[in-house]
């Protein structure tokens, strides 16, 4: 694996290589790795020719300054996993790479109503943030495949419309969501977790299941009740639950049928936030 610290010698090496002719898978993330991330390194070096990860946390998605300062940062640890995976390039940037001055930090993006929903809603100017540094990322690794993960479904979302205005011809993948064998969905966040508190998080899986399950044609407004208070028995503190159409996550309120439906779920455990998803069809 080659680590490139700097734009320019990215840049250098694609010119020196003939990038041309060849599929750059790209698997943008935070760092602080899992198996979660290293699936989506497996996946690009299965079905493209370079797989390029970067790792960048990216200050300006973060609306809790807290929530900054306490992001898990294991970068050795993250080089091992990268090399073990066989993953070709580690774009590890400085921040003055990506945001060179204040300047760089103010576009705006237009994301429209998926903005003002779910984590859009409760973390205000998150997407934003996120939108900037995917743009940055795209524009300076120009990859020909995008890899995402399931579990970050809403920005999966956002960054599809994004990279379609950006990159033409960008294929976009979204690979499911690797879990522990509890059913926790795997998580940087994770890392801040006691061991009983992950048994407890578990729960959020579980309830996604079970909601899935019960899920009937009518109103829906008694299920989400029931499973909220279910898990703010347990300790959570919820943001939200809902139950979403796939495509473009419009809220429903009561149902006619189960197919292209997702549950999405946010919550605090004591001070470390959560999201997951299921899927429903069928
Ligand atoms: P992050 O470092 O958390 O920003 O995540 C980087 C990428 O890895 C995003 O596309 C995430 O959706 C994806 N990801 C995070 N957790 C998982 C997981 N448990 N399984 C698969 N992909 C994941």
């Amino acid at each position: 694996m080659i680590l490139f610290k700097h734009t320019k010698d990215l840049r250098f090496h694609f010119k020196k290589i003939k990038r041309k002719d060849l599929r750059i898978g790209f698997v943008p993330t935070m760092g602080a790795l899992h198996r979660g991330h290293i699936t989506l390194i497996e996946k690009s070096k299965k079905e493209t020719d370079i797989a390029v990860c970067s790792i960048y946390v990216n200050p300006v998605q973060f609306n809790n300054p807290e929530d900054y300062k306490n992001y898990p940062v294991t970068i050795e640890a993250d080089i091992l996993m990268l090399e073990k995976s066989g993953c070709d390039i580690l774009f590890l940037p400085g921040g003055k790479e990506i945001y060179p001055d204040e300047n760089a930090k103010k576009k705006h993006f237009d994301i429209g109503y998926l903005e003002t929903i779910l984590e859009g809603k409760y973390r205000p100017g998150h997407f934003q943030g996120v939108c900037l540094v995917v743009e940055k990322l795209l524009q300076i690794v120009e990859p020909t495949h995008l890899f995402l993960g399931q579990k970050d479904f809403q920005q999966s979302l956002i960054i599809k419309k994004l990279a379609g205005l950006i990159c033409k011809n960008l294929k976009i993948i979204i690979a499911p969501t690797l879990r522990e064998p509890s059913g926790l969905a795997m998580s940087s966040r994770n890392l801040r977790l006691t061991d009983e508190e992950k048994d407890i998080a578990a729960e959020l899986y579980k309830s996604l299941v079970q909601i899935k399950k019960e899920l009937a044609p009518g109103e829906i407004l008694a299920l989400k009740k029931k499973f909220t208070s279910k898990l703010e028995d347990l300790g959570f503190k919820i943001d939200y639950l809902e139950i979403a159409i796939t495509e473009n996550l419009e809220i429903i309120e009561s149902l006619t049928s189960t197919d292209g439906l997702i549950i999405l779920v946010a919550a605090f455990l004591n001070n470390v936030r959560l999201i997951d998803n299921l899927l429903v069809t069928g």
